[in-house]
């Protein structure tokens, strides 16, 4: 299928003023003069309408390695427990919900707290999910016709990278919440270490992520429809900074994120490794106080 690129304005602000800020490969990353937001211009047709999740659903989502490490116990612990602060019950929507594994945790370790659905535009993914006992909703978010039902949170973990106008998506959030309903996000950090050490070698420099926010530009995004309730910065792997250091931007196959996954999860369920855990866990720790780590995450309410 060849794509046709499409030009796009900032997806924060609207501006089309942008200059050059990152070249890799086909990937032509730019900086909004007026907002300072980092995007993607252009960008291949099927990452616009979401075409691209829908094919590359079977390959990789319900790849054994992928589907392993996302359903392990460890996988979605820090969203988990972030989300229990602050919603302890009642109906969720999760966003990009992909095989339904945050909302298998949710339900496994809190099974008679929350109403679950999930919302995907990939179908291989949502059949898994489906599968597995979850009501999932198909297709484009944003028009999709909830027929009047609300929810008291909605989520969207590593989703808001990736999609061509993410403003729409939270503005849809906003109409499907509850008065004072929440909405959770979490997004790679443009200014993590990893992306500062690495630069163009960093293996989420790549065609899938079409934003690349700052904590400003996450905030400016959100502010129009939500206050903040908190703001945390979460995540430091530090086998991606070494494998890419080494590999100097090479393209990382689906299969190698996946293969890399598995094995991030079995470090962390490795009980021998304590003393090397501790050390991660202070590291981690740091890098987060100082906004350093790999991803940004904000709890929001509805205005
Ligand atoms: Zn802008």
């Amino acid at each position: 299928m060849t794509a046709t690129p499409v030009s796009r304005p900032c997806p924060v602000c609207g501006d089309a003023e942008a200059a050059d800020y990152l070249l890799k490969g086909g990937l032509r990353l730019v900086r909004c003069r007026q907002c300072g937001m980092v995007y993607a211009s252009p960008v291949p047709e099927e990452f616009v309408s979401g075409t691209y999740y829908d094919r590359l659903g079977a390959d990789y989502y319900l790849s054994p390695a992928k589907l392993e490490s996302d359903f392990a116990d460890v996988r979605f612990e820090r969203e988990l427990r972030l989300f229990r602060a602050h919603c302890a019950r009642g109906a969720v929507l999760d966003v990009g919900c992909s095989t339904g594994a945050f909302l298998y945790q949710l339900n496994k370790r809190f099974p008679s707290s929350y109403d679950l659905v999930g919302a995907d535009a990939s179908g291989p993914a949502l059949d898994y999910a489906a599968a597995r006992g979850l009501r999932v909703i198909r297709g484009a978010f944003p028009v999709v016709d909830f027929a009047g039902e609300i929810f008291d949170a909605v989520t969207f973990w590593a989703v808001l990278e990736h999609l061509n106008d993410p403003r729409a998506f939270l503005d849809k959030a906003w109409s499907v919440l509850k008065p004072q309903g929440l909405c959770f996000a979490l997004v790679p950090n443009l200014q993590s270490l990893a992306a500062r050490l690495l630069g163009g070698r960093y293996r989420y420099f790549y065609p899938q992520h079409l934003n690349y926010f700052t904590r400003k530009t996450l905030l400016r995004l959100v502010e129009a429809r939500f206050t903040v309730v908190a703001s945390t910065c979460t995540h430091f792997n530090p086998v991606v900074v070494w494998q890419d250091w080494r590999g100097r931007g090479k393209d990382v196959s689906e299969q190698a994120r996946a293969q890399l996954l598995k094995r991030t999860t079995a470090y962390k369920q490795n009980t021998w490794l304590g003393p090397v855990k501790a050390l991660y866990r202070f590291v981690e720790t740091a890098l987060s106080r100082l906004s350093l780590a790999d991803n940004l995450v904000v709890v929001l309410r509805k205005k």
